[in-house]
Order: structure tokens, then sequence, then C-alpha cells
């Protein structure tokens, strides 16, 4: 167990229009994505505490160590209460007054213990954390929920996210159909056909469902993102969310050694120079856009260009560069939608 309980904090997104908090139940996620961004800064902000616990490089080990947050509900409550105090002018309008389970962890995923009584003790505290502090948000707020994940293991709780009626909005992240290659690169997690099938049973029980296509993978070529993009289009999302990975810490030597240590090779040449990740990341950003558009569902395409593909050296690389800038300004401001 961490030693900081479970509450709702601001979160740091700046330019991905999720929420405008954040609630996460552990410090580290057993799904152990090897893109995954969220070690660089567990390193840097929790690196000392962690080394407390045995983990010796929170980046290198990432996905080997999940410790849940203890729950005191007298300071959720506090924490709930300054969030729906907010002054409503100060909020980004992004964040569409909502807090996002989770943004550091999954709140869904699995909890490995080698004593099996602990296990289930372990299991059943995450459970707990999610249910009880979306039980005070829908009874002692207004606040909105935004739930993202990759376990089908949400669809426990889909009888809890109808009670919130249009206050809730439940999605995938789905970056490719190909069980395989999401294999290598979310290793630990549940498979994408197994995703699908949750989120379809989301729209079955009659929630609001949104799909975050990312991050797409350099192998994720044209047919791939038409294959992905074909199913969620009939789930009829409210926001299509799409990021290429980027470049964070030590996301790429994770990548290689899980496809040396499994024998595959992957096409991470992208990440050897900064200017071939650009043409990757640009490509798949363009490619997503223009199949939204051949598929009649551009305007729930939501594009997360990373802030470094706004320099004026790669503007100026472009056919029209004030036209790419000025795209590249709408999805950083693009606010996504919330059911009305
Ligand atoms: S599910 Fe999210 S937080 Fe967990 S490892 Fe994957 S990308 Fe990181």
């Amino acid at each position: 167990m961490w030693s900081s309980p479970a509450v709702i904090a601001e979160n740091n997104f700046i330019y991905k229009s999720l929420s405008n908090w954040a609630f996460n139940v552990a410090v580290g996620c057993s799904h152990a994505c090897r893109f995954c961004y969220v070690p660089s800064a567990a390193t840097i902000k929790q690196g000392p505490k962690l080394a407390e616990y045995g983990v010796k490089d929170p980046d290198a080990e990432w996905g080997d160590y999940v410790l849940l947050r203890p729950w005191d509900e007298e300071k959720f409550l506090a924490s709930l209460r300054s969030a729906e105090n907010a002054p409503r002018a100060q909020l980004k309008p992004g964040g569409n007054r909502a807090v996002i389970y989770c943004s550091t962890t999954d709140p869904y995923q699995v909890i490995r213990h080698p004593n099996p009584v602990r296990q289930r003790e372990l299991a059943e505290h995450a459970r707990f954390l999610v249910r009880r502090s979306l039980e005070l948000i829908r009874d002692e707020s207004t606040l909105n929920v935004r739930v993202l994940t990759r376990s089908p293991l949400a669809r426990t709780d889909f009888d809890l996210f109808k009670s919130f009626g249009k206050r809730l909005v439940f999605g995938m992240s789905l970056p490719t159909l190909r069980n395989d290659l999401a294999k290598v690169y979310e290793p630990k997690a549940p498979a994408p056909s197994q995703r699908l099938a949750a989120l379809r049973a989301a729209k079955d029980a009659g929630l609001h469902v949104f799909v975050a296509l990312a991050p797409t993978y350099p192998e994720c070529d044209a047919a791939d993102l038409r294959g992905t993009l074909e199913a969620v289009a009939d789930l009829e999302p409210i926001t299509i969310f799409h990021e290429p990975i980027n470049i964070r810490a030590e996301n790429v030597a994770r990548i290689e050694a899980q496809a040396a240590g499994m024998g595959v090779r992957l096409r991470t040449d992208v990440f050897d120079t900064r200017e071939s990740w650009q043409d990757y990341a640009v490509k798949s950003l363009h490619t997503v856009s223009e199949l939204a558009k051949q598929l009649g569902i551009e305007k729930h395409i939501h594009l997360w260009p990373d802030k470094s593909l706004g320099s004026q050296a790669l503007a100026d690389r472009m056919p029209n560069p004030s036209k790419y800038l000025r795209r590249l300004d709408h999805w950083w401001h693009r606010v996504s939608e919330w059911p009305k």
C-alpha cells in the first residue's frame, strides 16, 4: 500500500481535453505498457519514496509494481468539496468539469500478489476505491466523470456508471485491433478484441462511450487505422481521441527491450531521430484525420498532436506552414464533446 490516500487532485493535462481533475487508485500500473509516459514522472516525483518499497528504477521496472492508495473518506470528501467549489471561470473549459479515472494508472487492472489471500484483499480494496469514490461523486457533487481503461473488468461497474446519466462517459484505449501487436507494446493489458467487446457492451448498456486510439504504433498503417476506426465508428462514440507514440524518458528503450525479449522486429527506427519521429507522428495524425473524413466521422475526431510538433522548423517543411500551425492550434484548443 502507498502512503498517501486516494483523493481527487488537479491533473496536468494541458492539451488533451480529458478532465480538470484526476482520481488515481495506485502508484504504478500492472498493464505495463512499454510506451507509457507515466514512469518518467514517477521517477522524478516519487523515486525516493518508491526506493523505500524496493523499487530501484521506477522507469525500467514499470509494470512490476502497483502500490494501492489507502482510503480516507474524510480526506476524499475534502478533495471532492474543493473540486466542487472551484470557480467555474477558473477551470480550463476543455476539462468539461470532469474527474478522470485514472490519469497515471488504470482503474481496472489486475492486482497481483504472491500470497493469494493478500491478492484477494488488495483486489477488493482496488474495487472499493473505485466504487465508493464514484458513489460519493455522484451523490455529493455535480462533477462529471470520465472513465478510461484498457480492461473489460470495468463491465462489473456498468450499472454504477449508468446511474450517473449524462454525467459520466466511459472509454477504452484501443490503438489497434491486432492482438499480437498489442501483446508486444502492452504486454500485460487485456487484448484489443476484449476491449472492443467491452465497448460494445457499454454501448448496449446505454452508456456514453468514447475511444482513445492512443497511442497508435509505428506498425499501425492506413489499413490498420482504417480497421480500428471502422470498428469504433459502429459504436457512435461521442469522441475519438488519437495520438501516435511520443518519446518520453526511457519509453523507446522499454519498447525495444520488450521486442528483443519476444524476438519480434518492430519499426522502432522511427524513433531514431527527431525528424524521423516527427514524420511518423505527423503522418499518423494526418492519416487518421483523412480516414475519419472518408468514414464520415470527422466531427468526432480529436487529435492530440504533441506540442513539439509546433516547431517552426517542422512547419517550414510542410507545403503550407501557416495552415499547418493553425491546424495544430485548433487541436490543442479543441474542447471534447460531453453528452447534452
Ligand atoms: S494502462 Fe495507462 S497508465 Fe497503465 S501502463 Fe498502460 S498507458 Fe500506462
